[in-house]
């Protein structure tokens, strides 16, 4: 499910948009509200930076190299930005700007290289690789440097130019991440526009777009695409996840609790790919459920920007007003909560770290994507029933196996339909590895080699051998 700002009257040249601190509700900034006509003249403009920018490969990596030591100079003020409008705890995003400046280090350096075709005939052909024109991007409000980062630094590093468009919730640290990279960059090759929609909207099915790339709800995706299709402009959509976790038999339930308890709860459980729920085998529940408990009960919830936070707000009200709805609902299933299980008293949008115990499988909180600090486990019989479980699902983001036998871990991990299994870990990403949601999770690849090729197209000469 998509979260948006509440409904507005319709746009007016010049308006501004407030943004909301979510550890009091107060506004702490506003950004413009930018018409969705102005991506004309916005989009125009991309089109003749690229010119140039897609022309010298080695000019872009050195400047690409050059943006990656600003954004770090400016490290304190993005993150301290990042955290007082989206909540998580400053650490976390410290590690996002990290991420951003690693991610523009790795795909400046990538080089496509060409490839020669042999199929036994006297011909040669040479596949080489050319990039796309602009490019638009359109992001969520969970990770907003980090995901803005896997759109634009594969993009440039192709050679294409970007319009970049944030989460209406979370758009300060962007807009500055991108004052900070094209202060260094040519002019027009990075552009961060803001406002609520239709800007997206109207973003995503501009006939002056090469490829859309996405990243958030599954019911938006539909849209973005169908979007783009009027273009026949290339899509890549990254999209919701309801990641399942199995724990084996001889799992060590207090070694891997932590960890455990991390992949759920990490950012507010605001994740794609966090742990949405837990299958534990029947003998081993109620440890399961306690050990996780225990966290959720002791784990220090606070304003991101407080030194001892370990876990900060739910980023936005709508999203809060979810969590509340998908835990009630798993209550009035049967549902039993453990630890947690309501807003806390207090400004802002804070919700207790919450387990559930006794969800039966058909409730919300377990078939779809609750996307909050809310965590249901669910006991299995045999192995079998579990797989079927984890995968009796649209999604296919990722998931996780849990054991000692770390063969028998991966066996079981070769069961499950999703882009990427993990074992005795989650959501772990290396920046050189493919990652693509299958079914309703997404479309296209992100990351490594895959990622940067996504933004580019071969183009072949085919002449004779000996011509
Ligand atoms: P959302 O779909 O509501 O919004 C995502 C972005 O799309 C925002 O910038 C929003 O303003 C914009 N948007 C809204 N309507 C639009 C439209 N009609 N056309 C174009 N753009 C439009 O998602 P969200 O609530 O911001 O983010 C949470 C979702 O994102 C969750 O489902 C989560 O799993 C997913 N997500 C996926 C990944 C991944 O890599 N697979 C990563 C992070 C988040």
């Amino acid at each position: 499910m998509p979260t948006h700002p509440p409904e507005r009257a319709p746009h007016v040249r010049g308006e501004r948009l407030p943004v909301l601190d979510p550890a009091t509700g107060q506004v702490c900034e506003e950004v413009a509200d930018q018409h969705p006509d102005e991506l004309d003249a916005v989009i125009d403009r991309a089109h003749a930076a690229w010119r140039d920018w897609r022309a010298d490969s080695a000019a872009r990596t050195s400047a690409l190299l050059t943006a990656a030591d600003a954004v770090e100079r400016a490290g304190d003020d993005l993150a301290s930005l990042l955290t007082r409008e989206q909540g998580k705890p400053l650490p976390e995003s410290y590690a996002e700007v990290a991420r951003t400046s690693a991610r523009l280090r790795y795909f400046a350096e990538l080089d496509p290289g060409s490839q020669q075709i042999t199929d036994g005939r006297p011909v040669r052909s040479v596949v080489r690789w050319r990039p796309l024109g602009p490019v638009a991007a359109i992001v969520p409000w969970n990770f907003p440097l980090q995901l803005a980062s896997a759109k634009f630094a594969p993009a440039l590093a192709a050679g294409n130019t970007m319009v970049l468009k944030p989460s209406p919730f979370t758009p300060l640290a962007t807009r500055l991440l991108g004052s900070v990279i094209s202060s260094v960059l040519p002019e027009d090759v990075l552009t961060i526009v803001t406002g609520r929609e239709p800007l997206g909207a109207r973003l995503a099915s501009h006939p002056g777009i090469r490829h859309v790339t996405f990243t958030g709800s599954t019911l938006t995706g539909r849209a973005v695409a169908e979007g783009a299709a009027a273009g026949l402009a290339r899509v890549t959509l990254e999209l919701g996840g309801n990641d399942a976790a199995i724990l084996l038999e001889d799992v060590d339930v207090e070694g891997i609790a932590d960890r455990l308890f991390w992949a759920a709860f990490r950012n507010c459980g605001q994740v794609c790919m966090a742990v949405k729920r837990v299958y534990a085998p029947a003998r081993l529940h109620s440890q399961v459920v306690e050990a996780l408990a225990h966290r959720a009960k002791t784990v220090v919830v606070g304003p991101g920007l407080d030194p001892g936070s370990e876990l900060g707000p739910v980023n936005n009200a709508p999203q809060l007003a979810r969590v509340e709805r998908y835990t009630a609902q798993a209550l009035a299933d049967g549902g039993r909560v453990v630890a947690g299980g309501r807003r806390l008293d207090r400004p802002g949008y804070f919700f207790a770290p919450t387990v559930l115990a006794d969800v039966p499988s058909h409730s919300p909180v377990v078939t779809e994507e609750q996307f909050g600090p809310v965590l249901p486990v669910l006991p299995y019989r045999n192995l079998d029933e579990a797989v079927e479980a984890a995968n009796d699902t649209g999604f296919g983001l990722g998931g996780s196996v849990w054991g000692t036998d770390v063969d028998q871990a991966e066996a079981v991990a070769d069961r499950l339909e999703c882009g990427t299994v993990w074992i005795n870990h989650h959501a772990e990403l290396s920046l050189a590895q493919p990652f693509a949601g299958i079914k309703e999770s997404g479309l296209g690849v992100a990351g490594g080699p895959w990622g940067l090729y996504g933004n580019l197209r071969p183009f072949v000469v085919h002449r004779p051998e000996d011509a």
